[in-house]
């Protein structure tokens, strides 16, 4: 079988040599090659003209049938338009499903540029935020979602984490708004309706404040009632057991009542000050000070490796650095050590209590924060533990934009490190006693 390519230049060659035999008869080879050559080039410039007329008729005709390599052209011509025209209405039919699921989904979903620009957004974006399908595109996203916490998010850059803001359409609502990265620098923004998750959080904080609050009186009644039983030398020799067993109790309950109360006022208290001034140092110092002398305790060290202050609440910083330390004490022997550092550098500062005690196993560790959240619920009982102290940790280090890093191997110790962000850490910086104390 010939190819296309040996018929199209045996053919050609073959006029060629027609023309040079007509030519050698006639005694001009030369002239019959050139007339056959004009011969050859004036049928294909025929046939491309043919070509060219079929194309912008779209009708082919003769075209269509025989083995010339012009309908060879045809035959491939019409094979690649078809195939174009199956993957354009495939493509279509994809693009209407995609649109279909993506406008099926209860969250809204907004594509963005790299200048953070609408490209396209789905049904629930327009139902939950208010954005407009067409109209809003090549608008930046800010100039819909207003709130000073989203715009401070889109410049951040960091989009590891999601964040809550108001709705701008409805007064009660709140959205959880997250940035997914993706592409040639584009951005998917993904926006969930959390009005409910909001309003029953805070229900449930409201009734546990309620609660909590309700319970106080009693235990004060309880309480004063138990003490004056314990002082009262009237009291048979038999009670004094069982007196203070219930006193221990009462003041247990009383340790629960003020914690949750504590856990309550953090978490609808906002951001913490930051016109206070919060001397680090000074408060590491004070509460090495409070155990100073305490039979039965590690040794506890501080080394304040910086002066620089925190911009936020003394007290509350004061409440992480006792719960911390009281819970290194708790689970460390007598021979083991507690060190509680203060540093800063160019990233922030971290507040670290290390403890060289019986440390926590792995899969604990991601649920300490959790509220009456014990590793063995027995032993922290008879410390005298309730499981809220790290709560308490994490509410107040969340309202001065810090975090809490769990490290811990059982049987070597543990390590809780507080790290605060640069915006909390003041200028002031006073030279003075750094180093160990
Ligand atoms: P608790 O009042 O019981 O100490 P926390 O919320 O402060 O409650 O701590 C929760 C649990 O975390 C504790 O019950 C204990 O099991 C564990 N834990 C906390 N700190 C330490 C530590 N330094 N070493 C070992 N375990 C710890």
């Amino acid at each position: 079988m010939q190819t296309v390519r040996q018929k199209v230049i045996g053919g050609h060659l073959l006029l060629l040599g027609a023309g040079a035999l007509i030519g050698w008869l006639y005694g001009h080879v030369d002239w019959g090659i050139l007339a056959a050559a004009l011969v050859g080039l004036g049928w294909n410039l025929r046939q491309l003209l043919r070509f060219e007329a079929a194309l912008s008729s779209k009708h082919f005709g003769s075209l269509k049938y025989g083995d010339s390599i012009w309908s060879r052209l045809y035959s491939r011509f019409t094979y690649q338009r078809q195939s174009i025209k199956y993957y354009r209405k495939s493509y279509r039919r994809l693009l209407k499903e995609v649109r279909k699921s993506t406008n099926a989904m209860p969250d809204g979903g907004i594509v963005l540029n790299s200048d953070f620009e609408i490209v396209l957004c789905n049904k629930a974006a327009q139902a939950l935020a208010g954005f407009r399908r067409k109209k809003d595109r090549g608008q930046r996203v800010d100039n819909i979602l207003r709130d000073p916490a989203f715009r401070k998010y889109l410049l951040s850059g960091n989009f590891s984490e999601a964040i809550e803001i108001r709705s701008p359409i409805s007064e009660t609502g709140w959205l959880l708004c997250r940035i997914v990265p993706y592409g040639a620098d584009q951005k998917l923004l993904l926006i969930q309706d959390v009005t409910e998750r909001r309003r029953l959080s805070a229900m449930r904080r409201e009734f546990v404040a309620n609660a909590s609050h309700e319970l106080r009186s009693p235990l004060t009644v309880i309480s004063g009632y138990l003490d004056a039983l314990a002082e009262d030398s009237e009291v048979p020799e038999a009670w004094h057991k069982p007196l203070l067993q219930m006193q221990t109790q009462a003041y247990r309950m009383n340790n629960i009542v003020a914690e949750l109360l504590e856990l309550s006022r953090l978490e609808g208290a906002g951001a913490a000050p930051i016109d206070e001034i919060v001397d680090v140092c000074g408060l590491l110092s004070a509460a090495k000070k409070s155990v100073a002398g305490q039979k039965g305790v590690a040794n506890v060290a501080v080394d304040c490796q910086s002066d620089k202050k925190l911009h936020g609440s003394s007290g509350e910083i004061e409440s992480v650095i006792i719960n911390l330390m009281s819970n290194a004490l708790r689970y460390t022997p007598e021979d083991g050590s507690v060190t509680m550092t203060w540093q800063c550098d160019a990233d922030g500062a971290e507040l670290a209590i290390v403890d060289t005690g019986v440390g926590i196993e792995p899969e604990h560790v991601p649920r300490l924060t959790e509220r009456f959240f014990r590793v063995d619920a027995g032993r922290s009982r008879e410390e005298g533990g309730v499981g809220l102290g790290l709560a308490i940790v994490k509410h107040i280090l969340e309202r001065h934009d810090a975090k809490l890093v769990i490290e811990s191997e059982p049987g070597n110790g543990s390590r809780f490190a507080c790290h605060f962000p640069l915006s909390r850490i003041s200028d002031i910086e006073q030279v003075s006693t750094v180093g160990k104390l």
